[in-house]
């Protein structure tokens, strides 16, 4: 009898143990994905590139004499249906994190089993299982670097090739069309500006580990902070919806570690931070819902999404420059360089006092590589709330930030059309992106700042110290 692999955020054929065990089982694969409310309640941007990266990966399949099966419908019931259709005696898929998924897949699991039909969960979404990295007392980390200290010498597994043959059904089960399910339809800038900016699919991002290794990660170490600069693996989209495993990275990494590259050893520790959101995810899922330090609910944040110091945070108009070119970069490309979503996120919830969970919303609808747990752990680190924060009072400054780390402005000017003279193809697409009811154009007046970029110390001390924190 067939075995279903039930696909999620696991979109590769490489190094995936689900589907490794399902062909070596030697009987009819079948690969479904399945259209359930976590997908319906995807981010505009996130479901945008999903229903992006399923089109690819159907494809890859297809080279291989497969086929992916796309329903709709609640996951158990589809699983169930599909069982009774095709005869299937087992599911397999990769495990994932976050409490919805987890609560889903456990009653999954439960009732295929009563039902008599094996159910197994893999990994391959993570290299280190959250509840295998235990403190000496056996609890679980609140703070990275002991967190790396304990994983940065295990071994991490060798990753599996993609298998030579996907053993196809005598008959293929009935399947939606993708343009059906119109991912695209709240994404109202996707086709024409996104685009261009996405990295789309298994063999791009190996074709992009390959060149960072072998171009990039060389100096990583300080370039990594340069928004003016390519100097990162721009992967995180390809390990958002697993186009590419953290294990495939890690390995290319060490492998650059023992050629000598310097900036190798900075990149398997990016790779950990990713870790290290999901094991506080796993182990206190509120990361996701409220302040993971909990006496920060008498924080007097700021809670309107419609303000209009949030709107002109949305809009890329808070008249302070750093912060304006990331969120029109964000609004283009779907993506935001670290040190733009650490300013952006500083700028939020420290000069405007503004609840961090509006930001972390407004992240989740636009960006590409969105993720539940790094984008929590980013925003509560940035906020103050979070475990191993930045503490609360210190405060970016945004202007002494970009003289910092974009001296020459290239990253400002990139994004920044207002004020200049002949401004940039990406500046001006950023005209193109926005809703008209904006009412912005590139011949404003570049705006007076919302708060000044050394105003914000004085504002998060003075909210901080009268809630007697
Ligand atoms: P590289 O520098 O090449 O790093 C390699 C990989 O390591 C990344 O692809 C990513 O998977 C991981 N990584 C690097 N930095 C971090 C980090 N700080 N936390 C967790 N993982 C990390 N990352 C997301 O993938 N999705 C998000 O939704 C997200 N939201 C964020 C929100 C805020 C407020 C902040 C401050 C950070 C957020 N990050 C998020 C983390 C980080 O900004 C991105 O992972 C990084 O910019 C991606 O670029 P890259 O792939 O070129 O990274």
């Amino acid at each position: 009898s067939p075995v279903l692999v039930w696909f999620r955020r696991d979109l590769r054929l490489s190094d995936h143990p689900a589907l490794h065990a399902a062909c070596a089982t030697g009987r009819p694969v079948i690969p479904v994905f399945i259209h359930d409310d976590p997908v319906a309640r995807l981010g505009a941007a996130p479901k945008w590139r999903l229903g992006l990266g399923l089109g690819t990966f159907a494809d890859s399949l297809a080279e291989k004499q497969s086929h992916l099966i796309l329903r709709h419908g609640p996951a158990l019931e589809t699983l169930q249906k599909l069982i009774k259709e095709t005869g299937a005696g087992a599911v397999y898929w990769s495990r994932l994190y976050d409490p919805d998924a987890v609560a889903r897949d456990t009653e999954v699991k439960e009732t295929l089993k009563e039902q008599g039909i094996e159910a197994k969960s893999f990994g391959g979404h993570l290299m280190f299982e959250p509840w295998t990295v235990e403190t000496k007392t056996g609890g679980f980390y609140k703070v990275y670097t002991p967190f790396w200290n304990m994983v940065k010498g295990r071994d991490v597994e060798a990753p599996l090739p993609a298998p030579s043959a996907i053993p196809a059904p005598q008959n293929w089960p009935a399947s939606d069309a993708l343009a059906d399910w119109h991912m695209g339809v709240r994404m109202n800038r996707g086709a024409q500006i996104v685009r261009p900016h996405v990295r789309l699919g298994e063999k791009a991002a190996q074709a992009r580990l390959g060149a960072f290794i072998a171009q990039k990660v060389d100096g990583y170490d300080t370039t990594r902070d340069l928004p003016g600069v390519d100097g990162t693996s721009g992967l995180s989209q390809n390990l958002s919806l697993g186009e590419i495993s953290p294990h495939q990275c890690w390995h290319a990494g060490m492998r650059a570690r023992q050629e000598g590259k310097t900036g190798a050893e900075t990149f398997l520790k990016e790779l950990v931070w990713r870790e290290f959101a999901y094991h506080l995810m796993h182990h206190t899922p509120r990361l996701l819902t409220g302040n993971w330090k909990e006496n920060w609910d008498a924080f007097p944040w700021r809670t309107n999404p419609d303000a209009p110091e949030v709107i002109a945070w949305k809009q890329g108009r808070t008249g302070i420059q750093f912060v304006d070119a990331a969120m029109r970069e964000l609004y283009v490309t779907g993506i935001m360089h670290n040190r733009g979503r650490m300013i952006v996120a500083s700028y939020l919830t420290k000069h405007l006092l503004t609840h961090w969970q509006i930001g972390l919303k407004w992240f989740e609808d636009c960006l590409i590589d969105w993720d539940p747990a790094s984008n929590a752990m980013g925003w509560q680190w940035s906020a103050g709330s979070g475990p191993d924060a930045t503490p609360y009072f210190r405060v970016f400054n945004p202007v002494t930030q970009l003289d910092k780390f974009d001296k020459n402005r290239d990253y400002a000017h990139r994004w920044i059309a207002e004020g200049r003279s002949n401004p940039s193809q990406d500046a001006l697409s950023y005209f193109e992106a926005i809703p008209r009811a904006w009412g912005l154009s590139p011949n404003d007046a570049i705006p007076a700042p919302v708060v000044a970029a050394d105003e914000g110390r004085k504002i998060a001390l003075n909210a901080y110290e009268n809630k007697g924190f």
